[in-house]
């Protein structure tokens, strides 16, 4: 059997958890393999000013780990830029490249680079939005023979998966999962000191994003077609 592959990418630790754990759930019960890129340390998100940046790290990966093992990923890949930095250059972009050469992703899911509608302080981040245009220019680099060469070779991806749209396409009812979903964003700890309040907000607010269903992860899917003349 073909190894089906998808590739989530966050700027941060708790990104992925917020887009679509649910989505990548079901996916991951349909036979895909799921490995996850974080780009940067999340060592600034804190509350808590005692604790050392080695300590915020080490505690952010943990959390990271502990999330992405409910969802039954395979494997993440820590990119390790300083949070809060996060710049859209050639350093990064071949880094995401070469990843997606070696994994071989049917299917990406990250930031959605088209959203500069900037309304939201929390989603337009800076880190956010360097990923999500770092990550489409990867898509097409992979797939190119000369812009990073690799012994991998080149690599097509078939769709892109943009969640943090304001233009959604696709809608993915989690209605039922939502306590889950809830449980995978629980692993972060040191992002909700009262988990409690925060399920709450995320009930009546967050995850409200869709008109079809009570609650929904949001996308816009964009199909890679491949051009032939
Ligand atoms: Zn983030």
């Amino acid at each position: 059997m073909k190894r089906k592959v998808i590739v989530a990418v966050g700027a941060h630790p708790d990104d992925i958890e917020f887009g679509c754990p649910v989505t990548l759930l079901n996916f991951k019960e349909k036979g895909y393999e799921i490995h996850y890129i974080i780009a940067t340390n999340g060592e600034n998100g804190f509350k808590v000013k005692s604790l050392s940046s080695k300590e915020r790290i080490d505690i952010r990966k943990k959390e990271q780990l502990t999330a992405a093992g409910k969802v039954g990923v395979k494997e993440i890949h820590f990119l390790g830029y300083k949070d809060g930095f996060l710049d859209y250059n050639d350093n990064l972009r071949e880094k995401l490249t070469l990843l997606f050469k070696e994994l071989k992703p049917e299917i990406v899911f990250s930031f959605d680079p088209a959203n500069m509608e900037f309304d939201n302080i929390n989603l337009n981040h800076r880190d956010h939005r360097n990923i999500a245009l770092a990550v489409f220019d990867a898509v097409f680099a992979a797939k190119n023979d000369f812009i990073y060469p690799d012994k991998n070779g080149k690599h097509r991806i078939e769709k892109l998966y943009f969640f943090g749209t304001h233009k959604p396409n696709y809608e993915y009812d989690i209605t039922d999962k939502l306590n889950f979903k809830l449980d995978v964003l629980s692993s972060f700890k040191s992002q909700f000191p009262n988990f409690e309040n925060f399920a709450k907000f995320f009930k009546e607010n967050i995850g409200r994003d869709s008109a079809k269903y009570k609650y929904a992860e949001v996308f816009r899917v964009v199909d890679i077609v491949q051009i032939s003349y």
